[in-house]
């Protein structure tokens, strides 16, 4: 039965390990916390060391598949604020700063409504992020937004010591990470940002090209 019941973990496990990086996101919360019980039933039947491998390998499938989960529940968080930006007729895109699972803020664009070009999302969630942590540097910190930053925002990004960005639709015309002004790639900035791009990259793009199409 043991035997079984691992062979059937087997494909999961090799999907969320990241060999297949289109159907690791497709591993639902709950599918994975039946595999696990079934593992933890398989396990009766190994010997210790054996069971003990199989641990260890859950774990880190387990940190994968949450870490998937995570972005996209933050992303889907930032997608919410880009929806009521447009709602208040601001250029629909969302951002959301995480720290340690914690939301430590959460907006939209409101140049319009404050009269201040640099009302980005993301420089409101930084400004926020700082008074939050009461810190000017915010190491350690994840910043979603919907699209694609701007070199002003990748400016205050590389500021405020980010250290993790993840976006959703890239940006051509005024995309500053890996579209028109690929800024974090200079060789000469000494703080690095781990990037992640694409994540719910459909919804995203959806959002700003109805608000466009909407406005032409
Ligand atoms: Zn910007």
């Amino acid at each position: 039965m043991g035997e079984l019941v691992l062979e059937s973990f087997r494909p999961y496990a090799i999907i969320a390990l990241g060999a297949d990086r289109e159907k690791k996101e497709s591993v639902s919360h709950s599918d994975f916390l039946h595999l696990l019980q079934d593992f933890i039933i398989a396990s009766r039947f190994y010997p210790s060391k054996a069971v003990s491998m199989v641990k260890s390998q859950l774990q880190s499938v387990e940190k994968i598949v949450q870490h998937v989960l995570n972005d996209e529940r933050c992303m889907e968080m930032a997608l919410e604020e880009a929806h009521i930006g447009a709602m208040e007729g601001e250029v629909p895109i969302g951002a959301v700063l995480i720290k340690g699972g914690d939301i430590i803020a959460r907006d939209h664009n409101r140049c319009i409504q404050l009269n201040d070009p640099t009302a980005h999302a993301e420089i409101l969630v930084i400004r926020e992020g700082g008074r939050v942590l009461g810190n000017y540097r915010l190491p350690e910190t994840t910043l979603y937004v919907t699209v694609e930053p701007c070199s002003m925002c990748v400016g205050a990004i590389t500021q405020g010591r980010i250290g993790r960005l993840v976006y959703g639709a890239p940006e051509d015309k005024m995309g500053a990470v890996s579209s028109k002004f690929p800024l974090l790639n200079d060789p000469g900035l000494n703080h690095r940002v781990e990037v992640n791009g694409g994540i719910l990259k459909r919804e995203c793009s959806e959002i700003i090209q109805g608000f466009f199409r909407g406005r032409r």
